[in-house]
C-alpha cells in the first residue's frame, strides 16, 4: 500500500501518471489531504467513482492511530500513536500565543543515549518514514480540529540520524499548495551530528536549527552526552560557524538547567564564552524529571541568576516556558512507561 502522506506532489505525479491519469490529478489529491483535510477517498468528490475505488485498493492516508491522549490544564495534549507496525510514538501539541507548534518524533527510540532523557530508555528501533512524520502533524489537526502553525522536530529520535526523510518530510510540509508551514515555523534540533549540520547547511532552506549543547565544557557534555566524544564542542562549534557563515540563520543552542551539574556562575561564563562571536542565543530548559536517572531541575533563582550573567555578558537569552507540567511532558516518558520500561 502507498501511504500518500509520504509522497512529495512530484512522486503522487509520477503515479498517477503510472497508472494512467492526467498529472493534475496529483494536484488534486495533494490539496484534498493538506488544504481539505480529507481523510477518506470518498470526500475526495471532483475524483471520478472508480479513480476513488482504485485509490482505495492501492493507497492508505491515516496510518497513526491515537492509542493515549492526555491533557494537561494549560492545554498541551501529548499524543501517543500506533503506527501501522505497531510501534508506539509520541508527539505534543503546545498552545502558543503565537500559534499551535508540534513537536515531531523521527524516530522509534534513540540510540543518542543521553543520560538525562527518557527517549533513550529504549533504543533505535528504526527510523520513521516522511510519511509518519507528516501523519503525526495531520492525526493532530484532525484530532483537534485547528491548523498546526509551527513544527519543532524535537520529539523521539535523532532527525540527522534519519536526515534523508526528515528533509522529505520538511519539504512536504513546506509545500506551498500542501499545508504550506513557513520554513522559517519549522525547527530541527539535534544533539550534534557535525557532518549532517554541515550538509544542513547546504539545503537552500530557511528552516530553524537548535543545537542541543547542555553543557559549557567538554568534561560536563562527555558525561551528559556520548556523542560528544565523537563530536566535541569545539568541532560543533566550527560547524555551527560555518552553517550561520553559509546560511545567515541564526541558532539556537538549547541548555537543561540541571542541578549542581551545569548551573553554576562559573559555568555560565564559560558557555558565553562558547558563545562569543557566534549569531547564536541560548534557550535555558527547565529540566523534566526523569525518576530513574537521578537527575534534578535548577531552582528557579540559580536559573535566574544564570540568565542575567549570560545577559551581563551579552549573549542572548530565554528561558522555555514549561508546557504539560502535570501530563507525562518529558520525551519519550509516556512511550517508555507504556512499553513497559517504566
Ligand atoms: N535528538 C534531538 C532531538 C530530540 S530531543 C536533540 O538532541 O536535540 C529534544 C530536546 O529535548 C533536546 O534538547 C533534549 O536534550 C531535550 N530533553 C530531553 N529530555 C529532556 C527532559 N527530561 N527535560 C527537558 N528537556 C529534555
Amino acid at each position: 500500500m502507498k501511504h500518500l502522506y509520504n509522497h512529495s506532489l512530484e512522486e503522487l505525479t509520477e503515479y498517477f501518471q503510472t497508472i494512467n491519469q492526467k498529472p493534475f490529478r496529483a494536484k488534486q489529491v495533494f490539496k484534498w489531504l493538506y488544504t481539505k483535510m480529507a481523510f477518506d477517498f470518498d470526500d475526495m468528490s471532483d475524483l471520478s467513482k472508480d479513480l476513488r475505488e482504485q485509490l482505495k485498493q492501492e493507497c492508505v492516508i491515516d496510518t497513526c492511530l491515537i492509542s493515549e491522549k492526555q491533557v494537561s490544564k494549560d492545554g498541551t495534549i501529548k499524543y501517543l500513536f500506533k503506527l501501522a507496525d505497531g510501534s508506539l510514538i509520541e508527539s505534543v501539541l503546545m498552545i502558543h500565543d503565537y500559534g499551535r507548534s508540534l513537536c515531531v518524533t523521527s524516530q522509534v527510540g534513540c540510540n543518542m543515549q543521553c543520560r538525562f532523557c527518557a527517549s533513550g530508555l529504549l533504543k533505535k528501533q528504526r527510523n520513521l518514514t516522511a510519511g509518519e512524520m507528516v501523519n503525526q502533524i495531520m492525526a493532530v489537526m484532525k484530532d483537534t480540529n485547528q491548523r498546526v502553525s509551527h513544527v519543532v522536530v524535537m520529539g523521539t529520535g535523532e532527525p540527522f540520524d534519519n536526515y534523508d526523510e526528515v528533509m522529505k518530510f520538511v519539504r512536504i510540509i513546506n509545500h506551498p499548495q500542501g499545508l504550506a508551514i513557513g520554513a522559517r515555523h519549522i525547527t530541527i534540533s539535534t544533539c550534534g551530528l557535525v557532518p549532517k549540520i554541515e550538509q544542513y547547511s547546504h539545503e537552500g532552506i530557511q528552516t530553524n536549527l537548535a543545537i542541543s549543547l547542555h553543557a559549557p565544557n567538554d568534561e560536563i557534555r562527555d558525561q551528559l552526552m556520548p556523542i560528544n566524544k565523537v563530536y566535541p564542542m569545539d568541532q560543533l562549534r566550527q560547524a555551527v560557524k560555518d552553517y550561520i557563515k553559509e546560511t545567515n540563520r541564526r541558532v539556537t543552542f538549547e541548555y537543561i538547567m540541571l542541578k549542581d551539574v551545569n548551573d553554576t556562575l562559573v559555568y555560565a561564563r564559560q558557555l558565553a564564552h562558547y558563545m562569543k562571536g557566534l549569531n547564536a542565543y541560548v534557550n535555558l530548559i527547565p529540566y523534566n524529571s526523569v525518576d530513574e536517572n537521578g537527575y534534578q531541575p535548577s531552582l528557579h533563582d540559580t536559573v535566574e541568576e544564570f540568565k542575567s550573567e549570560l545577559l551581563r555578558l551579552g549573549i542572548n537569552v530565554t528561558v522555555r516556558k514549561e508546557h504539560g507540567q502535570d501530563i507525562d511532558g518529558a520525551c519519550g516518558q509516556l512511550r517508555a512507561k507504556r512499553s513497559g520500561v517504566k
